[in-house]
């Protein structure tokens, strides 16, 4: 049997180990942000229906540009999009990658202000693109001076905003956006997974992108609709940049069961938005209790609250989870990052947190 460092890896590759938070065995799991409610039965019938009449047809490729299912995606995000300016994949993980392919590559760069997204980077390495990680102030801010500062010293192909940013969870002001879009050599990518989550008043940058054609927004359904498990992203942008993904997209790439499921899934958007306002208020509920217990709380547009631990966060992570609740060591000294969900894990988590 030959190991791996037998083959002739790339050499930006050895050492490296694959992305995954560890998934333990644990009551409860408040690790990976996703929705904790379960796909509702009205919906799991219609899931079931959609691709029950897909798999006689299986002997097929599915439609190679998925353009129902983009119209659908569209439909939902409204500000005029068409299916023209929205683009799916396999995750927005996947549709980040077809980016970095398309406007990355060797000798070309893609910035992103840290703590931030764990797989922007590693995608830039997937990719061949050299990442910069431009660090933020205290506080985890990130004002339109700093971010246009480092835009201009580090000229990136393309530069990676993640609002509301993970693992921080505070939303980005679209000023910053326009501010970076005044300056940035290339594209403009902001990450909004967890938009649905933002609390009111909070602009997405959807709202800019008739004004600006480098820019993009990516888009999932892994957190707001519960789909994690069906593998669903996507990206809004000005048709061009779709064009410009689909010179890099395998063929065939998304499947026909995939696309629909997802559209099923789109069909009762009311239906599964619905948990989302749940998932905010047990959010809310974080915030105000780690407050009143003297931890730094970030602010949180989205499903999860970042909170520091007056110490080791190792250490606070293994008393947590003694406590039967896991929750996440993003790596920041004296931070975790816990997931919102039901009020029983809220519960469940507020009890474990008495003992730190
Ligand atoms: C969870 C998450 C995603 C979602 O990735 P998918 O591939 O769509 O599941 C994207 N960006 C950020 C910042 C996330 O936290």
């Amino acid at each position: 049997m030959s190991a791996l460092s037998d083959l002739p890896l790339r050499a930006d590759l050895v050492g490296r180990s694959p992305y995954g938070a560890p998934q333990l065995d644990v009551a409860v799991r408040l690790n990976t942000n996703e929705n904790s409610y379960p796909v509702p039965e009205p919906v799991v019938a219609a899931i079931a229906d959609a691709v029950a009449a897909q798999l006689r047809d299986l002997n097929r490729y599915p439609d190679r540009e998925a353009v129902a299912l983009r119209a659908d995606l569209a439909a939902y995000l409204g500000h005029g999009l068409g299916a023209d300016g929205v683009w799916a994949a396999n995750g927005s993980n996947e549709v980040q990658q077809q980016l970095l392919q398309a406007f990355g590559g060797p000798g070309r760069v893609a910035l992103g202000f840290t703590p931030g997204y764990s797989m922007h980077p590693l995608l830039a390495l997937g990719t061949g693109t050299r990442w910069v990680g431009v660090p933020r102030g205290d506080g985890f801010g990130l004002t339109a001076d700093e971010a246009v500062a480092a835009v201009r010293e580090h000229a990136p192909d393309l530069v990676f905003l993640c609002s509301p940013n993970n693992p921080t969870g505070t939303a980005l002001d679209p000023a910053v956006v326009t501010a970076v879009l005044a300056v940035a050599p290339g594209m403009v990518v902001v990450d909004e997974a967890y938009a649905e989550f933002a609390r009111p008043g909070t602009v997405s940058a959807l709202s800019l992108l008739p004004a600006h054609p480098r820019l993009v927004v990516t888009r999932t359904m892994s957190k707001a609709f519960g789909f994690a498990g069906g593998r669903l992203g996507y990206l809004a942008a000005a048709p061009a940049v779709v064009d410009a993904v689909q010179l890099v997209r395998l063929p065939y790439h998304l499947s026909a069961l995939t696309q629909a499921a997802a559209r099923a899934v789109l069909a009762h958007a009311g239906l599964l938005l619905a948990t989302v306002d749940a998932i905010k208020e047990q959010r809310d509920r974080i915030v105000t209790r780690l407050r009143e217990r003297g931890h730094r709380v970030a602010d949180s547009d989205a499903n999860f609250v970042l909170f520091s631990v007056g110490g080791d966060q190792a250490s606070a992570w293994r008393t947590l989870l003694d406590h039967g609740v896991l929750v996440r060591d993003v790596g920041l000294p004296g931070w975790l990052r816990v997931t919102a969900g039901t009020p029983a894990e809220t519960d469940a988590f507020l009890a474990a947190v008495e003992s730190l």
